[in-house]
């Protein structure tokens, strides 16, 4: 019999441990959500994740809050982030916070050397999120907040014991405490009465973070908060074979600034699932699975059918890597030109952020 192949179940396989063991739910797209993510397994698992369909579906209120540590240019992967932020935040019943997480990559990054340089990130970072379409009013930074905010973080680090974040996170390292306690009051603090008040919240991460999911929910019940809620995404990995994509490490990633030229270079050099021999490939076909050129289409490209077509031309060996590499380039350096374009104007807004 035929093998047949699943263009967009194979990294579920990879992941079906990680359910048992974080006891989470399976995402299956029975909420009928309208974004390419929900239908390529891009989404993969949720917490609670009902909750917040039942108030899209009643027209209440939920929060949408995510957040972005600034320390580097932003790639690929975090577009795929943003690209979630901005879905959300159409729905008319969300209240959006965005955090660009400045002190966050102060304190956690061994690279960033001064707050100042967490804040030049931010301001390039801002940019490229405005230009994505996340909306204005929903960002701020963590070193700008309301007294409020910073009230709140001091009173979760009463709540949390130095054995807590050993179990945790396995260490107590001081900068990354912090941190984390910045992140569990970005999550937590619009439900206080000052900001939204106690609704669900809605928050994107990736399954590696789920640790600091759990432990955030656990808070939220020490202060009789609603218990956020969680979808888990897939990263998109990096550029070569068994890398992550990563901002310190240029080859791995494509940056939303990178030039058509830079695009170019790093698309035909990435690792794809082609054989040695076009002779070979036309005969066995490839393996778009483990292709990192198939990936960048899988997470980027709005065209469903062209991604499924381009993943069994590859399994029958009816495209070959050269022509491949060149729609997943004439595609990625379309999307950045335009994006690009529109970095230039929304520049001006971030220049004035900090001022
Ligand atoms: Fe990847 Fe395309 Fe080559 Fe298939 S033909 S292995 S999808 S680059």
């Amino acid at each position: 019999m035929e093998k047949r192949f699943d263009p967009w179940g194979s990294n579920i396989q990879n992941y079906e441990s990680a359910f048992d063991e974080f006891g989470l739910s399976k995402f299956e797209n029975k909420f009928k959500l309208n974004h390419y993510f929900f239908d390529r397994n891009i989404i993969i698992a949720h917490r609670d994740f009902d909750k917040i369909i039942e108030r899209i579906k009643n027209k209440k209120p939920f929060i949408q809050l995510t957040g972005i540590a600034t320390s580097g240019r932003m790639h690929l992967g975090h577009k795929v982030i943003l690209d979630l932020f901005v879905f959300f935040s159409k729905f008319k019943n969300s209240r959006n916070y965005f955090a660009l997480s400045d002190i966050d990559a102060y304190c956690s990054r061994e690279k960033i050397k001064t707050m100042k340089e967490a804040k030049e990130y931010a301001v390039n970072n801002l940019a490229h999120m405005l230009a994505l379409g996340v909306p204005l009013k929903s960002i701020y930074a963590q070193s700008q907040k309301e007294p409020r905010y910073y009230e709140f973080t001091f009173e979760l680090s009463k709540k949390i014991t130095k054995n807590m974040f050993d179990a945790v996170y396995g260490h107590v390292d001081l900068g990354k405490i912090q941190a984390s306690l910045l992140q569990y009051a970005d999550i937590l603090h619009p439900q206080l009465k000052e900001y939204e008040g106690k609704i669900p919240s809605l928050t994107g991460i990736g399954l590696d973070q789920d640790p600091h999911a759990k432990l955030t929910r656990d808070l939220a019940r020490r202060f009789n908060l609603e218990l956020p809620s969680f979808i888990y995404m897939l990263h998109q990995s990096g550029l070569q074979q068994g890398t992550k994509m990563s901002s310190s490490q240029p080859e791995t990633a494509i940056y939303l600034d990178d030039p058509k030229e830079e695009i170019k270079r790093k698309i035909m050099r990435a690792f794809t699932g082609g054989l040695t021999s076009a002779e070979e490939q036309r005969r066995k076909g490839g393996n778009p699975d483990i292709c990192k050129v198939h990936e960048i289409l899988k997470f980027h490209h709005p065209n469903t059918k062209l991604v499924l077509n381009i993943y069994n031309r590859c399994r029958k060996g009816n495209i070959l890597c050269g022509e491949c590499k060149q729609i997943c380039n004439d595609f990625v350096s379309d999307m950045l030109k335009k994006h690009q374009e529109k970095v230039k104007k929304t520049q001006k807004i971030a220049d004035k952020f900090y001022k």
